[in-house]
């Protein structure tokens, strides 16, 4: 599908430069033949003004000259056409191939992306029906039994619910404006707030989250500068072993403020890093140890928050000693 739109592409390219070759080419050998027919008309008005007797007029000798110079000029208009062409067709097939590149992209990150979601969504509903079939085939379903199915059933709803949450999170972030919403807020606010948020999570896992900022004012949407901070210390938290420490730490510099968000996990390994920030994606630590729930949207999300803000999110980790996850806030 995307090769015949470059090859259409390229020939609309083509067209266009052909038709402003061609009429650059008339309008050269139109004005170049003008001059030429001028000076021959000149040349025999001088002629005829000199008082030479019995010699030939030297007209036609001229004019044959003139034709010739004619068809050289047009043969030469040809050949520069006829490059101009060549070079043309080349060129306008790589800039077909790169005006369409990014959309090709986008086209096949939005199939990916629909391939991903419809997996998620199936694992939960499979579990549920297959859960719920086998308790109708079954004749003397205890109260019990069926209590035990209906908990069981409940928690994979709560992961669907996770799922359209996070996909809907993404989709607003993505399509919103949420500038319209910024206000000023505090850097300490958000953090704490976001701290209180995962503090159960963090005392089941027995993680101490520590933080030690200088006060900072941004300019931004709280909920979703909260969320972000949410995120990335649920993951901090979910990636780390038990009695492991999490800093959260922050410095100015060029008017932008960078926060660090440092834990003592499961690292993360250096072929995995490109990607984590991609929808969907998990690495095989996070889906090898089953107790750890997710979708692999969170970071995502995190992302598009960090961009809506004209920030920047990056992160160095080392497996089994830590991730650092700094964050590049614009401050108000
Ligand atoms: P989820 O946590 O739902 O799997 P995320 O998008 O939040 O999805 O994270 C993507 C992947 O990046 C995770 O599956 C995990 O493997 C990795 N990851 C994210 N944060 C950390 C962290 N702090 N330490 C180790 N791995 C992490």
């Amino acid at each position: 599908m995307f090769h015949s739109a470059v090859l259409r592409l390229t020939i609309w390219y083509l067209v266009i430069i052909m038709l402003i070759s061609l009429f650059f080419s008339v309008a050269l050998y139109n004005v170049l033949t003008n001059e030429l027919n001028r000076g021959l008309r000149r040349q025999v008005v001088i002629f005829h003004s000199l008082p030479f007797a019995g010699v030939a007029e030297p007209t036609n000798e001229l004019e044959n000259q003139i034709n010739e110079s004619k068809r050289n000029v047009q043969l030469n208009l040809v050949y520069f056409n006829v490059i101009i062409l060549v070079f043309a067709g080349g060129a306008s097939y790589l800039l077909a191939k790169r005006t369409l590149n990014p959309i090709e992209e986008i086209h096949d990150a939005q199939i990916r992306f629909t391939a991903d979601a419809s997996h998620e969504l199936r694992t939960p509903m499979a579990s549920m029906k297959t859960e719920i079939e086998v308790a109708l085939r079954q004749k003397d379903l205890t109260s019990s039994e069926t209590k035990e199915i209906l908990k069981s059933n409940l928690e994979e709803i709560g992961k669907l619910e996770e799922l359209s949450n996070g996909l809907l999170t993404l989709s607003n972030l993505q399509n919103v404006n949420k500038k319209e919403f910024f206000s000023e807020c505090s850097l300490k606010e958000v953090v704490e707030t976001s701290v209180k948020d995962v503090e159960k999570l963090a005392r089941n896992r027995k993680v101490t989250i520590q933080f030690d900022l200088t006060e900072t004012r941004l300019n931004g949407d709280q909920s979703s500068l909260t969320q972000l901070f949410r995120l990335l210390l649920d993951n901090a938290i979910k990636y780390s072993p038990e009695k492991t420490e999490i800093k959260i730490t922050n410095f100015l510099k060029d008017n932008f403020v960078y926060i660090e968000i440092a834990d003592q996990g499961f690292g993360i390994k250096a072929t995995d890093l490109p990607h984590i920030f991609d929808r969907f994606y998990r690495t095989d630590v996070s889906r090898s140890k089953k107790e750890i729930p997710g979708y692999g949207l969170g970071l995502a999300i995190a992302k598009q928050i960090v961009e809506t803000h004209n920030g920047r999110v990056e992160v160095a980790s080392t497996p089994n000693k830590g991730s650092v996850f700094t964050l590049k806030l614009p401050v108000h």
